[in-house]
């Protein structure tokens, strides 16, 4: 049983779903039919992995109910503006094969720009049209966030940050937590980085479970939404056993005392696409 959290906007969201960053569109496709085949109700995508239409072609092949189903994507850099939001989404949904999605996130801030302000108008407009039943942001830095709720408007429902042990983002994690939004974690599992690291290694055996599935299990203990990706259907069945797993205070604090500042992706302070 998959865990849910309480969106800022009451709608409910899977702690646990299926990332497909770098999976190609082929890939991809057999990736979502097994992902949902082992118990993924979640799949976190973006117009930009160019993978959209595999992911709508396993939906679709699923015979789930879409109302079963969390799906989420991004909109790319290029439609950072008021009017670019809504034809950026269509040609999301497009692909998709969908009437709508469940989460639709700004993939960056790209603050150079400074066209994001602009575009959470066009995010607002999109939720209220029904494309996306809840919106958020994705890559946002705390002065980033804290412009988006003055303007008085909407408040994300979900911050998706590169959040791992190497990487821990406390301030923005922080700064989520003031405003109410979700913290989501981009590559949970730093990789794959994380998983060799000695301490995870001696929490795993000392559980009996994996790195993998004492990572994961950190961040759901403290409340974060996960989408770990795996093409291997064993390491997707293991992923999302990880909810089965309670660690310790001790190992939460340990697991904590890994940050060393290290990214796998780039500085939102300074990426523009
Ligand atoms: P991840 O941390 O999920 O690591 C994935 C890698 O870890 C896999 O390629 C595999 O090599 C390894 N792995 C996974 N499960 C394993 C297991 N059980 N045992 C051993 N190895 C295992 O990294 P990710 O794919 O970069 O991130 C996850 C998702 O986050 C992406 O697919 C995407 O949906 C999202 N993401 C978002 C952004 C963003 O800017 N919003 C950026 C990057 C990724």
């Amino acid at each position: 049983m998959i865990p849910t959290i309480a969106l800022n906007d009451d709608h409910l969201m899977p702690q646990l779903g299926f990332g497909v960053f770098q999976v190609p569109d082929d890939d991809a496709h057999r990736a979502v039919a097994t992902a949902l085949d082992a118990g993924y109700r979640s799949i976190d995508t973006a117009a930009v992995y160019g993978n959209e239409a595999g992911v709508g072609r396993a939906i679709a092949e699923s015979g789930l109910d879409r109302g079963d189903l969390f799906i989420t994507t991004k909109l790319w850099v290029d439609g950072l503006s008021r009017d670019g939001v809504r034809p950026g989404l269509e040609a999301s949904l497009e692909r998709l094969g969908l009437g709508s999605v469940d989460l639709y996130l700004i993939h960056w801030p790209a603050p150079a720009t400074d066209s994001y302000l602009a575009a959470w108008e066009g995010m607002e407009e999109v939720r209220d049209l029904g494309l996306a039943r809840s919106i958020g942001v994705s890559n946002f830095l705390p002065e980033h966030l804290q412009r988006i709720v003055d303007l008085g408007g909407a408040v994300p429902v979900v911050n998706q940050v590169e959040l791992h042990p190497a990487l821990q983002n406390r301030e923005t994690i922080a700064a989520n937590t003031s405003h109410g939004i979700a913290t989501e974690a981009w590559s949970p599992l730093g990789q794959g980085a994380a998983l060799t690291d000695p301490v995870v290694a001696e929490i795993a055996e000392a559980h009996g479970v994996t790195p993998a599935q004492v990572v994961l299990a950190w961040h759901l203990q403290q409340g974060r939404i996960v989408i770990p990706k795996s093409v291997t259907p064993a390491r997707m069945t293991e992923n999302l056993e990880a909810t089965r797993v309670v660690l310790r205070e001790r190992d939460l604090e340990a697991l904590d005392g890994l940050d060393r500042g290290a990214r796998t992706g780039p500085d939102p302070e300074n990426f523009n696409g």
